[in-house]
Parts: structure tokens; C-alpha cells; sequence
């Protein structure tokens, strides 16, 4: 591993000015970066460890939920206020990695990781988002866990968060500070689709950190469910998930928000699905239909055709369960 430089930061302030330098990242938990590091994929000169800031708070006021980015996800996971008011995010977070790494993992981190993608990861393969204009490995190769949809001809690597899943349904907003101030993002922006540019995940820019997440308040917790669908049922990374969050009263849903994981470079919200399911009776039917629908689009690589079956299945099963029509 290179040698690099490690600072404590004192304020945000001083953070922001750090990251001003080149090669300079934060750390906050490691459990990514440090892996990333140990394997060669990044190489940084300095890190700016943010642990010790104060911005692990969890609280609700004016109709919000507001967590900030140092806020472990295993505290978030088990906090009252999240189970109460946004039991879908204690479900996805719940559904990530094992307990001894929520233990480390904060909400910033998880929404920084990076692709698991295996080329991505291993420094002797061509792959566009570690090494631009490398070309991309996986079109051509091991494509297993790879995107069905928004994929480019440069990359077809998905986002591994489960919590982003669930963030994205749930319209959250991201609370970023840089040189400028802060400034407030809407969840489903701050990732971004590979397009010519899968070197960038996101529209953070290299001098600003994530000091928070908002999510407001909503009708979803008695309808939510999160179904994470994985090779092991611990310890894996989805092969599809889904988030499903619907506000049911008098036998009728009222509004819905859907959210697929392991299918994008981004958590892919399904927008036409949750305008489709509004006003209408849950029912198996409505549930098939809203499957199909959100599979177009859909393309699949040599050896992940098998998703687009898996991922509509599961659509329909987390929307029977989030509905009541089965248990989970
Ligand atoms: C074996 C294993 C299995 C896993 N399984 C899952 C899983 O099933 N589901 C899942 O969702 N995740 C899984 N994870 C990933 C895990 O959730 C992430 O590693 C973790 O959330 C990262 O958080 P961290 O605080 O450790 O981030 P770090 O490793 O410290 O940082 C990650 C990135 O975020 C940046 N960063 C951190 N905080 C900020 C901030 N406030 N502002 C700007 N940038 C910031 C860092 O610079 C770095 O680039 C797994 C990880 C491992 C190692």
C-alpha cells in the first residue's frame, strides 16, 4: 500500500479546506476506502479522518427525520425514531453486509461506496471506472451481478448500497457542505448513471463532504417492506432488491414509492409504478401488471439475463407483502 498522510479533523470547515488539496479523501468508517486502498484501486496521499465531528445525531423536527452522515448504520438500523417513522430504511439497512460492519459502516460511507464490480476491483483488468478509457471488462465478460438498466457502453457496474435503495424511495435529501456553503440535494440526484463518465458515482464534488440526510415524513410505515435477493442470506450483496413503500387507507393506495437495488449504477426508482399503483386496490393482477411494466427497458448481458425474471418476481412479491395480501 503507498504511504499516505492521516489527519483528525477538527471542524468542517477544516475538512473542506483539506480536501482543497489533491488526493486528499475523507475516511470514516474504512470499510470500503481501506479495502480499496489495501488492493490498489485507490492510492490517496492523505486522509481526513471525519470520525470525530459532530454529526452522528438522529432527530425529527418539522416533519423530517434528520440523520447525520456519522450515524453508524447499525444505530440507525435499531434507532426508535427510523423504526417508527421510517421502518423501510431500518429494513434495507438491516438487510447490508453483517452486524460487525454496520458497527463501522456510516450513512456518508454507504452512500460513497463504490461498485463491487470484480474488474473494478481487480487492478490487472481493463475497467473505465478505475482507469478511464481502460474499457470495461464486464460487457464482454463475468456479468453475473451486473446492471439490466441506464448501463453504458463504458460500464455496466451496479451500486452495492442497500440503504440507498430505500433512501431513494423514500425522497430523501442530502445535506452537502463545500467552499460554497451548503447546499441540498434530492437522493435520487446524487448518483448518477455511468454514461461517458462511470469514473464519477455521483454529483459530489471532490472538495465537498455529505453532512446529512433529511427524509420527510410520509403515510408509508404500516405498507413498507424491503426484499433483498442474494446468493447467501447474510454477508452478500444483492442480486436484486426492492423497496417498497405504500400509503394504504380504506382499501385503496393512496401513493406508492418503489426502488430497485442490483439493477443500476443508481438505486432505480420506479416512477411509472408508483403513478400506476395510485388510487387502485392492491391485488396480484395489479401486481403482475406493474412487474412487466417495470421491466422495460430492461437489457441483459450473457450471464445476467436470469435478472430480469428475478427482479420482476420480486417486485410482485414485495409489493404483496408491503400490501398485506401475504406475510412477509
Ligand atoms: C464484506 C462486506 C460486505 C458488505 N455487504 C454490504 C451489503 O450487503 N449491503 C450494503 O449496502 N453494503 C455492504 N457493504 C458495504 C458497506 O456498507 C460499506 O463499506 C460502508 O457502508 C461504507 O461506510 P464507511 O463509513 O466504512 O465508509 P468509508 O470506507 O470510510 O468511506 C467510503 C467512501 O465514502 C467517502 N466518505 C465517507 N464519508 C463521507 C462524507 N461524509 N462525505 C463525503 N465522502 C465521504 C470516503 O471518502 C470513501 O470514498 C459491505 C462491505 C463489506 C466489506
Amino acid at each position: 500500500m503507498k504511504q499516505f498522510e492521516y489527519v483528525k479533523a477538527g471542524s468542517t470547515q477544516g475538512v473542506i479546506n483539506a480536501l482543497a488539496q489533491p488526493g486528499t479523501k475523507i475516511i470514516a468508517g474504512g470499510t470500503n476506502l481501506v479495502d480499496l486502498m489495501k488492493r490498489g484501486v485507490t492510492a490517496p496521499d492523505k486522509l481526513v479522518d471525519i470520525t470525530h465531528l459532530p454529526l452522528k445525531d438522529i432527530t425529527a423536527t418539522s416533519g423530517r427525520l434528520h440523520i447525520g452522515t456519522l450515524a453508524l448504520n447499525s444505530i440507525v438500523s435499531e434507532n426508535s425514531l427510523v423504526q417508527k417513522k421510517q421502518p423501510l430504511l431500518s429494513m434495507a439497512l438491516k438487510a447490508g453486509a453483517s452486524p460487525q460492519l454496520r458497527n463501522m459502516a456510516t450513512v456518508g460511507g454507504n452512500m460513497m461506496q463504490r461498485t463491487r464490480c470484480g474488474y473494478f476491483y481487480d487492478t490487472t483488468l481493463p475497467c473505465n471506472k478505475r482507469q478511464p478509457e481502460s474499457g470495461c471488462g464486464a460487457k464482454e465478460g463475468y456479468n453475473r451481478m451486473h446492471a439490466i438498466f441506464g448501463t453504458s457502453e463504458k460500464c455496466i457496474a451496479v451500486h452495492p448500497s442497500d440503504m440507498c435503495v430505500a433512501l431513494a424511495a423514500l425522497d430523501t435529501t442530502v445535506i452537502i457542505a463545500g467552499k460554497k456553503g451548503e447546499r441540498k440535494l434530492a437522493f435520487t440526484d446524487f448518483h448518477k448513471l455511468p454514461g461517458d463518465t462511470p469514473e464519477l458515482d455521483n454529483h459530489l464534488a471532490k472538495d465537498e463532504i455529505i453532512l446529512g440526510i433529511e427524509i420527510p415524513d410520509n403515510n408509508f410505515a404500516d405498507h413498507s417492506y424491503y426484499l433483498k435477493i442474494r446468493d447467501r442470506q447474510s454477508y452478500a450483496f444483492a442480486l436484486v432488491s426492492v423497496a417498497v413503500a405504500l400509503d394504504i387507507s380504506n382499501g385503496v393506495i393512496r401513493s406508492a414509492r418503489l426502488a430497485m437495488g442490483g439493477v443500476a449504477h443508481k438505486p432505480w426508482r420506479l416512477y411509472d409504478a408508483e403513478k400506476a399503483l395510485a388510487g387502485k386496490q392492491p391485488s396480484v393482477p395489479l401486481f403482475e401488471q406493474i412487474a412487466r411494466g417495470a421491466m422495460q427497458g430492461a437489457k441483459a448481458y450473457q450471464h445476467n439475463e436470469f435478472k430480469i425474471n428475478l427482479a420482476s418476481n420480486a417486485v410482485i412479491q414485495a409489493l404483496k407483502v408491503a400490501s398485506g395480501l401475504v406475510p412477509a
